[in-house]
């Protein structure tokens, strides 16, 4: 688990270094193996789309907050660990002050072999300025959030977002070589309109797309089952102009893939109300203050903040770490309807990221 070359930042030098030794697994009590670790670096965000954020948000105080060393630090105990991937998300992860710091930081555990895939999930306004310093540090592939094509609607959907600012840093994106997916959340009487418009631009673009069934995190100012539209739906109405093919792609994560005949593009669905994916679970999640929590739809939670300042040396941190994985529950029980239309967790989606 530990690397020669552990304290060193001269990537140049510890590419070629191999572990010492097999790095153990983390292992849940359901036997699934924890190899990819979602952080949120950030609560703020530039936008406050309807289904994630309420309008007045209260964000946490900076002194909460973990440094960027401190995210890098934590990072790294969970790569020591075996965890393969690492997704960035927040609040929006391209907001946070030296960003770019923490990102071209863990890429040398890419240039290590230690990590399969370091990536981001974005709203994709602050794309245009960092596409191409994402790639220098080593992102290949990038989730951009993109409900609907029309500015109007997005205007509405994100409060006060702009459309245009948006596809200049996906058109930023793609120019600097990064894989794009495009991740929409499914909105009954918002976007249900749009469907094969957002098909057709992904298939002319080369981009991947996944609806999202919208989830019952944090209070929101808005009405959720108004906003709920089951993914089975959305699946019916776009076969009546697509041919879908079950495609064998998987991430190891939630969404079952489909290919579209007409576009050659990939279509995911994430169903978590209509089709629980937890059985295939490889996740846990990290607040930016340091909180992880082993399962998106529970409270429970652990803190590593206390054990990671405790010390300088990582022991108390990866014991913490191991005692989390030992509690991660079998799944989470999403449920909206006209009885259950009060969040299932308190905390917005924008605490762990998505
Ligand atoms: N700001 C970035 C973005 O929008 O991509 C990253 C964070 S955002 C919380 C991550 C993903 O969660 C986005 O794709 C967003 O659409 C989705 N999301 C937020 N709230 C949600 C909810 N209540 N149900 C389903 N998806 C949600
Ligand atoms: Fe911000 Fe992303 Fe939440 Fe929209 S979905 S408010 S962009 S964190």
């Amino acid at each position: 688990m530990y690397y020669i070359h552990a304290m060193s930042t001269d990537i140049s030098q510890s590419a070629n270094l191999e572990p010492l030794t097999a790095k153990p697994q983390l292992v849940d009590p359901f036997a699934r193996a924890i190899s990819y670790l979602r952080v949120s670096v950030t609560d703020r965000c530039d936008l406050r789309c309807v289904y994630c954020m309420a309008e007045d948000m209260t964000f946490l105080p900076k002194s909460e907050v973990l440094s960027l060393e401190e995210l890098d630090r934590l990072c790294s105990a969970f790569v020591d660990l075996g965890v393969r991937k690492l997704r960035l998300s927040g609040g929006e992860p391209l907001v946070r002050k030296n960003i770019m710091w923490l990102v071209r930081r863990l890429g040398r555990h890419l240039d290590t072999g230690a990590l399969d895939e370091l990536t981001l999930t974005s709203n994709g306004t602050q794309l245009a300025r960092y596409a191409q310093e994402l790639v220098d540090a080593g992102v290949r592939r990038i989730n951009i959030s993109l409900d609907t094509l029309d500015p109007a609607k997005f205007t509405a959907i994100t409060r006060w977002g702009n459309l245009d600012q948006v596809l200049d840093g996906i058109a930023a994106a793609r120019a600097a070589g990064l894989a794009v997916k495009i991740n929409a959340v499914a909105l009954r009487g918002v976007n249900d309109d749009e469907f094969d418009r957002m098909i057709s631009w992904c298939g002319e673009t080369g981009f991947d797309l996944t609806f999202i069934e919208v989830m019952p995190m944090g209070e929101i100012g808005e009405q959720r089952l108004d906003q709920y539209m089951p993914l089975s739906m959305v699946r019916a109405e776009i076969s009546k102009n697509w041919t879908l093919t079950d495609s064998d792609h998987t991430t190891g994560g939630p969404a079952r893939y489909f290919d579209i005949a007409e576009t050659g593009q990939r279509l995911g669905f994430i169903t978590p109300l209509t089709h629980n994916f937890c059985e295939s679970c490889n996740r846990v999640r990290l607040t930016c203050t340091g909180t992880l929590f082993m399962c998106l739809g529970q409270d429970d939670a652990t803190d590593l903040r206390a054990p990671l300042r405790a010390s300088e040396e990582d022991g108390l941190l990866i014991d913490a770490i191991h005692e989390a994985i030992g509690r991660k529950p079998k799944g989470h029980d999403f449920v909206i309807d006209r009885r259950h239309n009060a969040p299932a967790v308190g905390r917005h989606m924008s605490v762990t990221g998505g």
